[in-house]
């Protein structure tokens, strides 16, 4: 018997002026499934996700987490709705410690006390005392807790990444999206990433949508995969049939 689906991306239509970015995509993402969204540069991955996470408009279709239409939300109502994300370029701020970089996270599922809990501390302690706790757990289950109190701009990329990840689970998100998050690691740190991630959606139950160029990660990793091709699917099954798919192959797999 299969789960219904955490997240309903039902014939979206993205147009940008001239460009049709999306031309009637659908996508359905299971419970505790992990999804990969593969496809050539400019298929419409990010645009998706940006359409999931509100930022950008649909201008036809549905996306509905868990039943929900997401279309009538403002973005902010979205982290609150259970969705976290990740983008292609490092979001980490350098100069804030690894756990301050994971309560920014854990502030937004705290409805905004967290904020309040920084500008009135002594009024706001226990909140602040909670949210510590919660993002120390955090850290501990994504085998960070020995830097909490590191500035994250010392720490190697592979580890900033890892904290990136950390700060999306702080919101102990429902569904987890992740943008190309294997770019620019080395072949041994993009195993452990995704040993790391598999950990996650044990430990969390957590359920992810991933965009991603690195095949072996993808082969590795993901319960299923969609393919965009030009705005549209092109294919979606098990990641081995996906790869010996000929029009998979012809498209994008035989270019890489
Ligand atoms: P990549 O693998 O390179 O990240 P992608 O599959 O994520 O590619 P998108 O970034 O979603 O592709 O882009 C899809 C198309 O939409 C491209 O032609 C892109 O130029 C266009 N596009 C995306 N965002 C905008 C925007 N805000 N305004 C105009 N065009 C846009």
């Amino acid at each position: 018997e299969e789960n219904s689906p955490v997240l309903a991306v039902d014939k979206v239509d993205v147009r940008f002026g001239g460009i049709h970015a999306l031309r009637g995509v659908s996508l359905n993402v299971r419970e505790g499934e992990i999804c990969g969204l593969i496809g050539p540069n400019g298929a419409g991955k990010t645009t998706l996700f940006n359409c999931i996470t509100r930022l950008n408009t649909v201008t036809a279709g549905a996306i509905r987490l868990n039943g929900q239409a997401l279309e009538p939300l403002p973005p902010r109502q979205i982290i609150r709705m259970g969705i976290a994300r990740t983008f292609q370029n490092l979001g980490i701020y350098a100069g804030m410690t690894v756990l301050e970089n994971v309560m920014l996270g854990a502030h937004h599922f705290s409805g905004g006390r967290f904020i309040d809990a920084l500008l009135r501390p002594g009024r706001s302690r226990r909140i602040e005392q909670e949210l510590k706790a919660r993002c120390a757990d955090v850290l501990a289950d994504l085998g960070l807790g020995d830097v909490a109190n590191v500035l994250a701009g010392s720490l190697p990329y592979a580890t900033q990444k890892r904290i990136e990840i950390a700060r999306a689970l702080a919101s102990r998100p429902a569904l987890l999206l992740l943008d190309e998050p294997a770019g620019g690691l080395t072949h041994g740190e993009v195993a452990e990433f995704g040993d790391m991630v598999a950990r996650v959606r044990e430990t969390y139950g957590v359920t992810v949508l991933l965009i991603e160029h690195h095949m072996g990660l993808v082969m590795g990793l993901c319960d299923r995969v969609e393919v965009f091709h030009l705005g549209q699917n092109l294919a979606s099954g098990k990641p081995e049939e996906v790869r010996a798919n000929p029009a998979v192959i012809n498209a994008y797999l035989g270019k890489s």
